[in-house]
């Protein structure tokens, strides 16, 4: 619903100077956007303008001096427009004209209260921002807004927050922390932006060749392993860390095909990367972070009570998408929001503070 329903436009005595009016017999009022996309043009006369007397003493002035309602209409509402008054001698009002601008007038543009947050209405296109926007100078970010998918068996497909929504607060995008605090100007907090081993006093230490990841000789199906196991032998002690920050998107279980919980898992996204923390744990109370909780590189996230821990990192958020695909390298689905994902080597990407 438009909160706006129309423009109340009044022209004063002398706004106008009407210079060559004589020979410009017809006026308009024609309503444009930003980018000089024309919504409508009224033709003024006395039946809708109420034309009225002058005492200024500009030549035909008191033609210049009236009040019009314009309505507003869907196409113009989150832009900005302007109304132009022309003097044409075109009956159609595109002949020899002069036209006088009115300023810019906003239609619910610009930053828009929106289910509890804020979002922004570019007022050139009238479309909701997303991605990183410059305003007056000011960098913030607004949700992509991964949404879920209506496949049912995409049980792990989360919003990374409302659609256009505004960042506030402390959170990641591209991989890089900020502080967007409440007004959401992006400040960068790169002291965040490193990583850490999940079990710190083994560092990297050393794994087993099937721990591996990519393709390795254990046996799995297409001997294509997606993520680097970290187990009670090679890397002791329970504690499980985080290895880079993030939002935390889910806690969620893996069922086999009779419905029984193998694992409980947590997902954690920075805008670059899902880091999936999943087959150490064997119930809820094992994993001690929660959705949208905010996590810091060497954060204890749960405490590993299974005999490894699995960790992966894909380039999609579609975790759902990302579990069909374990057993290659990629993905790629025109149909899902982020289109494409990619299992990135965690050891290379640890070791490497890439
Ligand atoms: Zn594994």
């Amino acid at each position: 619903m438009l909160a706006w329903t129309a423009i109340i436009l009044i022209l004063r005595d002398g706004w106008h100077e009407a210079i060559g009016e004589n020979s410009r017999p017809y006026q308009y009022l024609i309503v444009i956007g930003l980018d000089g996309h024309e919504f409508y043009r009224v033709k003024l006369d006395n039946t809708n303008s109420n034309l009225n007397s002058s005492n200024t003493s500009w030549l035909n002035n008191n033609k210049s001096s009236f009040a019009a309602t314009l309505p507003v209409n869907a196409a113009m509402n989150h832009r900005g427009i302007k109304v132009i008054h022309r003097y044409t001698d075109d009956a159609n009002g595109n002949g020899n004209y002069l036209d006088f601008w009115s300023p810019q007038i906003d239609i619910n543009d610009g930053f828009q209260s929106l289910n509890g947050g804020t979002v922004y209405y570019d007022p050139v296109n009238g479309q909701l921002a997303t991605g990183w926007r410059t305003i007056n100078g000011n960098r913030y970010y607004f949700s992509d807004g991964y949404e879920c998918q209506p496949d049912p068996d995409d049980l792990w497909v989360y919003n990374d927050q409302l659609h256009g929504q505004m960042y506030t607060g402390i959170n990641w995008v591209d991989g890089h922390c900020y502080n967007f605090g409440n007004d959401g100007i992006a400040r960068a907090l790169p002291q965040n932006d490193g990583w850490s081993w999940p079990f710190p006093q083994s560092g990297e230490g050393w794994h087993y060749q099937g721990q591996k990841f990519g393709y390795t000789s254990n046996i799995r199906k297409n001997g294509y392993h997606d993520g680097l196991d970290f187990g009670t032998q090679d890397h002791p002690g329970s504690a499980v860390h985080a290895v880079h920050g993030g939002r935390v998107l889910d806690v969620n279980t893996v069922r086999d095909n009779n419905g029984q919980t193998m694992w409980w898992f947590t997902t954690i996204w920075d805008g670059r990367f899902l880091y999936v923390y999943q087959e150490a744990f064997s119930n809820r109370n094992k994993i001690i972070v929660k959705p949208n909780d905010i996590i810091y590189a060497g954060q204890v996230i749960g405490y590993r009570d299974k005999d490894h821990l699995h960790l992966g990192i894909n380039t999609s958020p579609n975790y759902g998408v990302d579990l069909k695909n374990s057993f290659v390298p990629s993905w790629s689905d025109s149909s899902k929001v982020t289109g494409h994902g990619e299992w990135i080597d965690p050891e290379w990407a640890i070791r490497n503070r890439i």
